[in-house]
């Protein structure tokens, strides 16, 4: 291990090196260092969930997770990997588009005069550390509905602008993965700070560890680091390679967009409808799901009141209410909307598809439902009725 301020930058002006475990626990502190609130997957209640950090340690240090379709379940691993699990019940959605956040209070003083105040945007700098390809492609696809439209929401863009972000390349996918279908991962490319992709072999413990910014390059010269080798670089990319090649899921290898336009009265959606509850699990869990409502609340005296904005669903009968009741009064109308705007309709509206393949909805599902079975079974009914593209 060479020390800080030791290695020199490559020509191309990315930094590279080798981190071992107490290159990542100087990580960690030279974050908070720099006045950054790390936030990082860490085992509580069962789970790995996201959390605040304070050190290294908290990081889930030989855990791993076994998922299926309805089912997540935590396991120890023989080995000590750090970023050897997928996707936990959080994203980093939770943090940039928090679950409630209060829009302005207003009082009424003993004259009754009424004072409306705007809620300011938190004063908080992140840094977001072992972030999946996945989960970067959702954070910006979060970034162009949230900052990229006409209404800009400042909140989120407090959140976000300067958020230093910590990629880790997915080395292990879960049973529900697919982001290769999606073209989301598991290799990240760019939008981050730091990269660090686990090598676990003969011949250690390591993180190859690249810089992706000025403030990367900045943080990784601070940090306890050997030089990047062809060993390590070889291992790394025959590990995210190895994830590509083992995907748990995959989707249909069709245009899912035409695929949802043209199948919109397949049968297939009554057969989901039996299975769905409507509870809305799907998208709160979603990375990518954005939509809210607000509520208005006042205390017993009447002299204060509060505005909040808080996480909504589609699923949720009233998301629609109109005068004359909710435009998706069935079941099958709102699962099916929510299936054709996630992979289809989103990208006639914001450019992209709104599915990254992280394979939560799939995992919290109470009922197992699994949006890539859905979508092969659409399409298993569209060719055999003749009308798949
Ligand atoms: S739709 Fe499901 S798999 Fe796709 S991004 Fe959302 S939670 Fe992940
Ligand atoms: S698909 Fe599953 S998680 Fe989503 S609303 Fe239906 S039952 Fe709930």
């Amino acid at each position: 291990m060479t020390h800080p301020g030791d290695a020199g930058t490559p020509p191309n002006g990315r930094s590279e090196a080798v981190l071992d475990r107490d290159g990542l626990h100087a990580l960690v502190r030279v974050l908070r260092e720099r006045g950054r609130t790390v936030i990082g997957p860490t085992v509580r209640d069962r789970a790995i969930v996201l959390a605040e950090l304070e050190s290294a340690d908290d990081l889930p240090h030989g855990w791993g997770v076994d998922l299926e379709a309805g089912r997540y379940r935590i396991r120890r691993r023989r080995d000590g990997a750090v970023f050897a699990h997928s996707a936990g019940p959080q994203s980093w959605k939770s943090f940039l588009h928090p679950q409630r956040v209060r829009q302005w209070t207003a009082d009424r003083d003993a004259s009754g005069e009424l004072t409306v105040r705007e809620e300011e945007p938190p004063a908080v700098s992140y840094a977001f550390l072992g972030v999946r390809a996945c989960d970067l492609r959702a954070i910006r696809v979060l970034d162009r509905v949230m900052t990229g439209g006409r209404f800009p929401d400042p909140a989120y863009g407090s959140r976000r602008t300067g958020a230093f972000i910590v990629a880790a390349e997915c080395t292990e996918p879960g049973a529900t993965c697919f982001c290769v279908s999606m073209d989301a991962g598991p290799a990240v490319d760019g939008g981050y700070d730091l990269a660090l992709t686990e090598v676990l072999d003969e011949a250690g413990h390591r993180f190859l560890c690249r810089s992706g910014s000025e403030e990367g390059a900045a943080v990784l010269a601070e940090l306890p680091r050997g030089d990047a080798d062809d060993a390590t670089r070889t291992a790394a990319a025959a590990a995210v390679r190895g994830a590509a090649e083992h995907m748990g899921r995959s989707m249909p290898p069709v245009d899912l967009r035409a695929l949802m336009r043209d199948t919109l009265e397949a049968d297939r959606w009554d057969d989901v409808t039996a299975r769905c509850l409507s509870c809305g699990n799907c998208t709160m869990v979603c990375p990518t799901c954005f939509c809210t409502t607000t509520e208005d609340v006042t205390d017993l005296t009447g002299d204060h009141a509060e505005r909040w904005r808080r996480w909504d669903s589609c699923y949720d009968l009233d998301f629609t209410l109109l005068n004359g009741g909710s435009v998706r009064a069935s079941a099958r109308s709102r699962y099916r909307q929510w299936l054709t705007h996630k992979i289809g309709t989103w990208h006639d509206q914001f450019g992209s598809s709104g599915c990254v393949g992280c394979g939560r909805c799939i995992v919290w599902c109470p009922t197992g439902i699994d949006l890539t079975e859905e979508a092969h079974a659409l399409h298993r009914e569209a060719t055999a009725k003749g009308t798949a593209r």
